[in-house]
């Protein structure tokens, strides 16, 4: 079944930013497309990005 990427897309931000609640502390942590990791600046916890499939 084909799967149109646009559908990921539609969730981004604009620039490939989109937000990841802290499993930690529930605040919003930002994070580019890219980014494999990304540090909560509330509570100091790393969080993996979902987005990567090296995450899970
Ligand atoms: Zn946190």
């Amino acid at each position: 079944m084909h799967r149109c990427p646009r559908e990921e897309e539609k969730l981004l931000k604009p620039e490939g930013i989109y937000e990841v609640e802290c499993s930690g502390c529930g605040e919003a942590v930002e994070f580019f497309s890219d980014d494999q990791m990304q540090k909560c600046n509330k509570c100091g916890l790393v969080l993996a990005n979902p987005r990567q499939p090296a995450a899970e």
